[in-house]
């Protein structure tokens, strides 16, 4: 076994406690305890001479101590002045000993390590500097070597992690191995990979004279292989799902036009592009992986019903997985109407189907009885069994994590055959990050919306002029139209979030006696959001007021006016999934953002709601806003987790991994596998999620 994969209860000093503490940072292995990477480093490399000292800066000093002085009144402190002839500096304890007074006497010199502030008196203090009482004629002591700090957790001291780290180090020398090509290291001047490592946990200074480091260099060299590592595990992946066998759907012309005859409108070129590459995907023998991107509103349910109809039509059950009830509902009525001509059997099946009606759905699905099952991630538990499961379908797949999707996937396998898959998502995301995070896929984007939708009109506008919205709010129904009131809590927690819904509910019935007003939030039992929504639907409810649960999907095209209040508290793109509920129907539709109070970024975000309506646009702003650090960080919950890339500094290495990945898997061949094993953990955890 590699010696890169002990645990780290193999070293010395490790035992069962300090196991324990070190797997609390994930530290399991020798390789985890190389790629923990210091927070930040120490330098005790060089003496400071006191009047050259910098404020806020961890500095090594040494001086004759000049006056001890024990403050009693107030907070307690013992406080010592040294000077080394340059300067005086005060050395601070609030917390003290007789083994400091002992030690800390007037005449006495020390050497002492800390970070230096200003103190009230005009001189530089350190507050519990580290120190050793030394001789006047003593050698300076530094360190060769800058001081590694890492993340650590409670019992767990600097001193020991960075001696497990240096033993790690030590042991796995010889396969601290360089697998990137010659050329990459070239181009980028880089160290190799065992050199990267030494600089980083032992940072020696480059030459004495220059006292400079190149530790930025060393873990950019670990960040961009991390980075094309995680581009080469995704296409790996991706050639070995196309080496399983696939059904071939065979393009059956007349369901096909059958179908779009019954819709009231045409499809647009986009669309049918789109179901055009899902076709001749589903053609060939091998497994479909095809996500399709569209901004809201662009049509990806057709689209996804087109699949539907040639998987079915070819004999093969489907299953359309979305992550909402609500969601799961207005597809389960759009698919039983559109495929009502054709007598499909669909089981519409969330947690909320139980006893014997569950029972009986389920054994329909595993007889083949049924052939359409739309549900949540009720879909891919244990008990739910397909007879030859031809196409998964997921809808918003920016909701769910890598293993559900695997978990639904792997219901279809047969042999040595797999169900086609196709996820849709309508978060656009911006290219470069696209590329990291759906290398997996091939991707399609439906980039035409239907014809004559007009933008939405979006107003930002302060929440004193909430009477004004009412009565609006009052006009707007009165001319037959709809709306919705969307109430918004950054809590994740489904009964706070209900309950700001219901308060808002009750002022607005209060306030507006004549319009019919229904209320949905997350708490709600399934069979009362879908009474509400069907009311809603069928236009026998004028107001809708909601949670986020609406969100996604959530589709009533004569609505076209939404209140968001406190759209402060959310993020553009959440924002712009919201507006998508608006804008789907002919007539000119409104978005007032109600904000109570308005920090300077969130006026930014708010006006690039203003000012565009283009989801694209919309992510490259939050990009540029926000920075690909914290969009990368909150974009899907958890996705992409690295143990060495930190957006901010790497961003600009995204643009050309596809590129460099590519690269080393044409160059170097042999090294893909070695080099995906090595930082093997982390594919495990994004795909863990
Ligand atoms: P999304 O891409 O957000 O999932 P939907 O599939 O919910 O969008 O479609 C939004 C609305 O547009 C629906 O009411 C749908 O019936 C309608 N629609 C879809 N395609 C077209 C089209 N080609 N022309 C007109 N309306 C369309
Ligand atoms: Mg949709």
């Amino acid at each position: 076994m590699s010696s890169l994969k002990l645990s780290v209860k193999s070293l010395k000093g490790v035992g069962d406690k300090a196991a324990a503490r070190l797997q609390k940072l994930e530290l399991n292995t020798l390789q985890d305890l190389l790629l923990h990477l210091p927070l930040r480093y120490e330098d005790r490399t060089r003496l400071f001479a006191i009047n050259s000292l910098e404020v806020d800066k961890a500095s090594l000093v040494r001086g004759r101590i000049e006056h001890v002085a024990i403050q009693t009144t107030g907070r307690k402190m013992l406080s010592c002045h040294i000077s080394d002839g340059t300067g005086i500096l005060i050395l601070k304890f609030f917390h003290y000993s007789t083994v400091h007074t002992n030690a800390l006497k007037r005449g006495v010199w020390v050497q002492c390590f800390g970070e230096t502030r200003w103190g009230f008196n005009n001189c530089i203090e350190i507050v519990h500097p580290e120190y050793q009482v030394i001789n006047k004629f003593d050698a300076v002591i530094t360190e060769n070597a800058l001081t590694p700090i890492y993340p650590s957790t409670e019992g767990l001291y600097q001193k020991d992690l960075q001696k497990f780290i240096s033993q790690a180090l030590t042991i796995c020398d010889s396969e601290l191995i360089e697998y990137l090509p010659e050329s990459v290291l070239q181009q980028f001047g880089y160290v190799d990979f065992r050199a990267a490592l030494t600089q980083i946990h032992s940072p020696k200074l480059e030459s004495k004279a220059g006292k400079k480091f190149t530790i930025n260099s060393a873990l950019q060299r670990l960040a961009h292989e991390e980075l094309i590592v995680h581009y080469l595990t995704m296409r790996t992946a991706k050639q070995q799902a196309k080496c399983w066998q696939a059904p071939v759907f065979s393009p059956n012309k007349k369901v096909e036009k059958a179908f779009l005859k019954t819709l009231p409108f045409k499809l647009t070129g986009a669309q049918l592009r789109v179901i055009a590459e899902i076709q001749s995907d589903c053609e060939r023998a091998q497994p479909m992986l095809r996500l399709v991107q569209g901004d809201v509103g662009s049509g990806k349910t057709l689209v996804a019903a087109m699949a539907a109809l040639s998987a079915i039509s070819n004999s093969y059950q489907v299953a359309l997985m979305v992550p909402t009830e609500l969601l799961a509902e207005q597809h389960n009525r759009n698919f039983s109407h559109w495929f009502a001509p054709f007598n499909f059997k669909i089981l519409f099946l969330t947690g909320q189907l139980k006893g014997k009606a569950r029972e009986q759905g389920l054994r329909a699905l595993a007889t083949g009885e049924i052939q359409l099952a739309i549900g949540t991630h009720a879909l891919f538990q244990e008990q739910v069994q397909f007879q030859n499961l031809g196409l998964v379908i997921i809808d918003e797949q920016h909701r769910f994590g890598v293993d559900q999707r695997s978990a639904l996937l792997n219901k279809g396998e047969q042999g040595e055959m797999r169900p086609h898959q196709l996820v849709m998502t309508a978060t656009p995301i911006p290219r470069t990050l696209a590329m990291m995070q759906y290398a997996d896929l091939d991707v399609s984007i439906i980039d035409e919306l239907p014809p004559n939708r007009k933008p939405v009109v979006t107003r930002v506008l302060s929440a004193q002029r909430r009477d004004e919205v009412i009565a609006k709010i009052n006009d707007w129904v009165a001319k037959k139209n709809q709306a919705y009131w969307v109430c918004t809590l950054i809590e994740e927690s489904d009964v706070l979030q209900g309950e700001a819904a219901e308060t808002s509910f009750k002022m607005l019935v209060k306030t507006l006696p004549k319009v019919r007003i229904g209320l949905v939030h997350g708490r709600m039992k399934a069979t009362e959001k879908e009474v509400v929504m069907t009311a809603f639907k069928n236009h026998e409810l004028d107001l809708l007021v909601a949670t986020t649960v609406i969100e996604v999907g959530v589709d009533v095209p004569n609505a076209s006016l939404m209140v968001i209040e406190n759209p402060e508290r959310l993020g553009l793109s959440q924002l712009h999934q919201l507006r998508g509920r608006v804008g789907r129907g002919d007539s000119e539709s409104y978005c007032l953002l109600l904000y109570s109070a308005l920090p300077e970024m969130a006026r930014e975000r708010l006006s690039i709601m203003r000012e565009h309506n283009d989801g694209f646009v919309i992510a490259e702003k939050d990009l540029e806003l926000r920075g690909a650090g914290e969009v990368f960080g909150t974009r899907q919950k958890g996705q992409l987790r690295f143990k060495t890339v930190n957006p901010e500094m790497h961003g600009h290495l995204f643009e050309t991994v596809q590129l460099w990945g590519d690269y080393v898997a044409t160059a170097v061949p042999k090294n893909v596998q070695p080099l995906i094993e090595r930082w093997l953990d982390t594919a495990v955890n994004y795909a863990d999620v």
